[in-house]
């Protein structure tokens, strides 16, 4: 018996298997094509699936899915990179192809559970995690468990406002972490610090090899997500961080500046728990699946939470 995973995210499509220990095996990955729809996503990842589980028996399905999951219906509502998800309904779409049980959960979310599970040192009780990608999202895991909060979800620190007066992000407000801070968000800030267009690469590489002006940027960007990550920590209260996402691939100069600014507008008595366990992520590009194999798992009672 194998768990399918599914990953839909902005970049790319991606179908995996996992045995009941939660192992991945067998991968596959497809890019999506730009202005693709949720109803074209939704069957090139079933044919994926299919191609994938033709000789094995599943146990579950279990898809990440980089938007708002509605977790009374099962079934994502709402993702900015792509329409059409009030119109397809994956949950029925995913049981009707496969015929087991079916879940799905933001992908972040899914990348937290994954990143407890293998995190070393242990997180103690509870880890925040943050990915900084194309956009910015966040996930709790208390005791090897994802914190699931609201019905459309929680711990959405990229769409905390940093700057009020700032750049439109698409839910709507105005000066969210995510437009500032987010691969595309710093390249937003270079170009108001520095004046020029670059690459969030380019920044970071710059950054990393002492460039004055880049240094501004990352200082400028770390200060933002410190507006974010301490109040984030003040609700949360978690003893370990984990930072993921393209942004911060390799970036251990870019953690000890966000831990720097963050620390000291932490609210004390916490500072201590968390202030030596900031961390770089070490799944990378298998997060997603493999949080979505370990919360099947739980569901499915085959995994205990640790
Ligand atoms: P996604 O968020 O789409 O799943 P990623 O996590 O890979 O994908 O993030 C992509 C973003 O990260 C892009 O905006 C890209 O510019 C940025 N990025 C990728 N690699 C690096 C790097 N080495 N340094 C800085 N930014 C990077
Ligand atoms: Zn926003």
């Amino acid at each position: 018996m194998k768990i399918l995973c599914l990953e839909s995210g902005g970049t790319k499509l991606v179908a995996a298997l996992a045995d009941l220990s939660g192992e991945l095996l067998d991968r596959r990955i497809e890019m999506r094509s730009s202005g693709q729809t949720a109803e074209v996503t939704m069957h090139q990842l079933r044919r994926m699936g299919k191609d994938l589980s033709r000789d094995t028996t599943l146990a579950a399905v279990s898809q990440g899915f980089g938007g708002t999951v509605d977790r009374s219906l099962g079934s994502p509502t709402l993702c900015y990179h792509e329409t059409g998800w009030d119109q397809v309904h994956a949950q029925s779409f995913l049981t009707d192809a496969f015929r087991v049980p079916v879940f799905i959960e933001n992908d972040c979310n899914l990348a937290a559970l994954a990143e407890y599970r293998f995190a070393v040192p242990k997180p103690a009780d509870t880890l925040l995690y943050v990915t900084i990608g194309t956009g910015i999202g966040g996930g709790v895991v208390h005791r090897g468990k994802l914190v699931e909060l609201g019905n459309l979800g929680e711990a959405e620190i990229g769409h905390i406002v940093v700057e009020p007066e700032g750049p439109e992000c698409p839910c709507g407000n105005h000066g969210c972490l995510e437009t500032l801070c987010s691969g595309p968000g710093l390249e937003n800030l270079a170009h108001r610090i520095i004046g020029e267009r670059t690459t969030a690469r380019l920044i970071m590489s710059d950054f990393k090899a002492g460039d004055a002006l880049a240094d501004r940027v990352c200082s400028a960007a770390a200060g933002y997500m410190a507006q974010a990550l301490a109040p984030a920590i003040n609700l949360f209260s978690p003893d370990t961080l984990i930072f993921g996402g393209g942004v911060m691939n390799d970036n251990a100069e870019y953690l000890s500046k966000i831990r720097h600014e963050t620390l000291p507008r932490v609210f004390p008595p916490f500072r201590t728990s968390c202030s030596e366990r900031f961390f770089l992520s070490s799944l990378r590009e298998d997060v997603v699946c493999q949080g979505a194999a370990i919360y099947a798992l739980q569901r499915l009672g085959e995994l205990d939470p640790h």
